[in-house]
């Protein structure tokens, strides 16, 4: 197997987890040239990566959408990882390559079901152990860690906002896409104010689309926030996180970029599995255990229950108590 190429484009989370692919593909292919195709946001967290011969972006114009790509790495490959498995993920994995992987979440009669509104939550192993399974057929058996490794511009962009705030620093994320996956801001403003009060540093980790979620923490924090983490780009965040002690967060992407740059995440768990989606040791997941839970593979805009008390009733005090043993 001389040519290998990875096709993973979003999202942040998804696209760190399948960096742990490379060690145990590198460990069965050791002289493949490996190669990956990711969006141009993503494409910071797989540049530089030891073994990575080259990034491709996927956009949505005429020179860098999927037929172009499809075009220009046409019969590049030995074999396609596809790990996205949408349509475009497939048209490229099917012209880069004669052989190819494919990660499928659901089977045939599952993709049904779900489009009558019966998505069954996968839940039987980590999501990392799931993408290692698809490439069982090439003699991979088990996924290794994930990594990122920031470029030395995103670690001084990230040094600038944090060089010189005393530590230890606490990154608290307010946001996630889906509104049942978001713990309301204002308890994890307690939480900060706690540690804050333990003379810890507090940093906003967010995107640009956790606006709301950021507005409503800000609003309720009494410490003062040292830091903003908003305007990094995703390389610049992975740095900004290699540098906290803490990351306390609800289920998105950075509990895993976290997890990749060797910083714990404590994260919250509502309508998602911890199972799938936990975060990597030494990081912890929190979660009532509630018997509807887990009811979504990615959260949701509204309870199905209409009650929402898999995040409604989480205290406070009981993620302060993890924070604080794990900054321990
Ligand atoms: S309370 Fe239960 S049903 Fe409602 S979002 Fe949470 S896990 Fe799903």
């Amino acid at each position: 197997m001389e040519r290998i190429l990875i096709i993973r484009y979003s999202a942040l989370g998804d696209v760190v987890l399948a960096t742990s692919l490379l060690a145990p593909l590198r460990d069965r292919f050791p002289r493949a040239q490996i190669e990956w195709v990711t969006s141009a946001a993503c494409a910071p967290l797989v540049e530089g990566l030891p073994g990575i011969s080259a990034v491709h972006r996927l956009g949505r114009g005429p020179e860098d959408g999927a037929l172009a790509l499809a075009r220009r790495l046409r019969g590049r490959f030995d074999v396609a990882v596809d790990l996205q498995g949408k349509l475009k993920s497939a048209l490229i994995a099917r012209a880069a390559a004669p052989r190819r992987v494919t990660f499928a979440r659901r089977t045939a009669a599952e993709a049904l079901r779900a489009l009558l509104g019966h998505d069954r939550p996968l839940v039987r192993a980590h999501a990392t152990a799931l993408y290692a399974e698809a490439l069982r057929p090439l003699g991979v058996a088990a996924p290794g860690r994930t990594i990122v490794e920031p470029s030395g511009e995103a670690r001084r962009r990230a040094g600038a906002l944090l060089g010189g705030l005393p530590r230890p620093l606490v990154a608290l994320a307010p946001g996630a896409t889906w509104a049942t996956k978001r713990w309301d801001p204002r308890r994890l403003a307690e939480v900060g104010d706690a540690l804050h009060g333990d003379g810890c540093a507090l940093v906003l980790c967010a995107g640009p689309g956790d606006a709301a979620a950021s507005a409503t923490l800000r609003a309720a924090l009494r410490a003062p926030l040292a830091a903003d983490l908003t305007p990094l780009d995703v390389g610049g965040l992975a740095a900004a996180l290699g540098e906290v002690s803490l990351l306390v967060t609800n289920d998105t992407g950075p509990a895993h970029l976290a997890g990749a740059v060797g910083t714990p995440a404590l994260v919250v768990f509502g309508p998602t599995s911890p199972i799938r989606w936990g975060p990597a040791p030494p990081g912890r997941a929190i979660s009532l255990g509630l018997d509807c839970q887990p009811c979504s593979n990615h959260g949701g805009e509204r309870c199905p229950l209409g009650h929402h008390r898999c995040l409604a009733d989480l205290p406070a005090a009981t993620v302060l108590a993890a924070a604080r043993e794990l900054l321990r």
